[in-house]
């Protein structure tokens, strides 16, 4: 590989000063334009971003910005937009752990950005701006242990959040008719959201033996295990519909037997969750 500017290597964890300096951009927001070196730095935080930034493969649909309300093409997602014609050379860094900043290269649009629907910093769906990108020089993926890492972060943080809450963040299949759980490296990264509201919604009780579950972690919290009806490796979908939480000893009968008649019991018993769900939260309807 050829050192040319840049001066960072793929996998390289900075710190935010260094790309301040590096690339003469601010030391603030998800995407940080640059008129000195004609750059555009994008940060895709695994940690503690609202926006869901989705790993596919090689390609990666980041969030353009734009915390609230919808999203428009204007300022720097302009600029990410027509980053092939404006001559700017876009720089992605990641975020796995607090405050470390790995530099994952130089990136491309590889098709044109599209609009989907997030939640924004107020918890109201809106309309964003999604780029597909891709490293130009792939050679460096991150480690298992970044990526789980990351992912306890979210799964921690999803935890304080309500069933509202974790409704409109937790994909449903009538919003993503096609999500699939990403696999990077060896780790399916599963929506933290879908998991937690499967825990919420179930109680502390096994969704196929209807027992408690066999003890409390740490936390005081029942120990479950989310299980995916439709498997993951079968490319069953990460949305709410599909996971449930089961005791350890149903998860394993489940991963062993998956007796037809326990998969019909569990897709019955998530619907039924789920349609409490939404009673509970609109009282007035439907009655
Ligand atoms: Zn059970
Ligand atoms: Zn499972």
């Amino acid at each position: 590989m050829t050192k040319t500017f840049p001066s960072l290597t793929q996998g390289e964890i900075i710190k935010n000063d260094q790309i301040m300096k590096t690339f003469g951009c601010s030391g603030q927001g998800g995407m940080r334009r640059s008129l000195d070196t004609n750059t555009l730095v994008i940060v895709s935080n695994n940690v503690k971003s609202l926006y869901t930034n989705r790993w596919d493969g090689n390609t990666l649909h980041y969030t353009g910005m734009g915390a609230i309300g919808d999203q428009t093409l204007g300022t720097q997602n302009k600029t990410l937009a027509e980053s092939h014609t404006n001559g700017v050379r876009v720089y992605l860094f990641e975020v796995f752990k607090e405050r470390e900043y790995t530099f994952r290269g130089e990136v491309t649009l590889v098709d044109k950005p599209y609009k989907g629907r997030q939640n924004d910093n107020d918890g109201n769906e809106r309309e964003v701006w999604i780029f597909p990108i891709k490293v130009i020089d792939h050679e460096w993926s991150p480690s298992e242990d970044l990526i789980k890492n990351s992912m306890k972060k979210k799964e921690e943080k999803a935890r304080s959040f309500s069933e509202a809450e974790l409704l409109g963040l937790a994909g449903q299949a009538h919003s993503n008719p096609s999500k699939r759980a990403v696999m990077d490296k060896n780790v399916y990264v599963r929506d933290p959201y879908v998991k937690e509201l499967s825990f919420k919604l179930a109680a502390g009780i096994c969704q196929l033996c209807d027992s408690n579950a066999p003890f409390h972690d740490g936390k005081g919290k029942p120990f479950l295990e989310s299980h995916h009806i439709d498997w993951l490796s079968l490319g069953g979908a990460d949305v709410i519909e599909n996971v449930i939480a089961l005791c350890p000893n149903c998860h394993r009968k489940m991963h062993i037997v998956d007796n037809e008649k326990d998969v019909h019991k569990l897709k019955s018993r998530s619907k039924d969750l789920l349609d409490g769900l939404q009673r509970r939260l609109s009282p007035k309807k439907n009655r």
